[in-house]
């Protein structure tokens, strides 16, 4: 059964930083659970479909926006930001060009609401970000904002029905305040059977040596302070 997850559900330490995929269960096999296309851990498949089911019968169709992520994309994602000349949302809600900011405080930045290739709980396949697809327009396009999911966001409704019921489908949020790492981010679900053991084992020195071959933009204001910000921004969730 799912709860009981012994040694089968380890992540090999590849597994665990994104270069390996063998641990994921490719959804689409089984879109006639889920009628989403997206990818996880073999083990979140039934808990997840469950919560979904529960959310559609409850009027509130949850719809992923992003499951497992690879170090590759996480790499494009991380890179996009540093190089190129786009807004990063600062932690006092301003927005600053990422070319105007030095290389740490752009690192800082990028930070706030994007993870150190290798670092994503995406990886995994255990974290998804979620919007309620039952109160968005035809053709609006769901940013993943604050906004959103606040009392006046069209995600009200989504984030007081998933405090009522992530729980007892063994489900929480990681980001859900702001802990002076990475941004509250109410839209992103974690499956803590899985994930929890996950983040125990999370392999630092294959990170670092990995890290170190490869083309991460500001390399060098990560390296030299790899550990102090895993702790900021890896380990230091909300933990139910
Ligand atoms: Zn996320």
């Amino acid at each position: 059964m799912i709860q009981d997850t012994g040694s089968a559900s380890m992540m090999s330490d590849q597994q665990l930083i994104g270069l390996d995929q063998a641990h994921l269960l490719k959804i689409e096999d089984n879109s006639e659970l889920l009628g989403q296309k997206f990818q996880c851990h073999h083990e979140v498949l039934i808990p997840l479909a469950k919560l979904i089911r529960q959310s559609e019968k409850d009027g509130i169709p949850l719809r992923v926006v992003s499951s497992y992520r690879s170090f590759e994309q996480q790499l494009a994602i991380w890179n996009r930001k540093y190089y190129q000349d786009i807004l990063l949302n600062l932690r006092d809600g301003s927005q600053v060009s990422s070319q105007e900011l030095a290389g740490k405080e752009r690192v800082d930045a990028i930070l706030h609401y994007s993870a150190i290739p290798g670092t994503s709980r995406h990886h995994w396949g255990t974290d998804f970000d979620l919007f309620d697809a039952g109160a968005i327009d035809q053709g609006y396009q769901v940013k993943l904002t604050e906004q959103e999911f606040s009392e006046q966001g069209p995600c009200a409704n989504l984030h007081q029905w998933l405090e009522e019921m992530m729980q007892d489908y063994g489900f929480f949020k990681p980001y859900a305040n702001d802990l002076g790492g990475v941004a509250c981010e109410p839209w992103h679900l974690s499956y803590q059977p899985i994930a929890q053991p996950a983040l125990k084992e999370f392999p630092q020195q294959l990170l670092r040596a990995t890290l170190e071959e490869s083309d991460l933009g500001g390399k060098e204001f990560v390296l030299p302070r790899l550990e102090s910000l895993l702790q900021k921004y890896v380990y230091r969730i909300n933990q139910d």
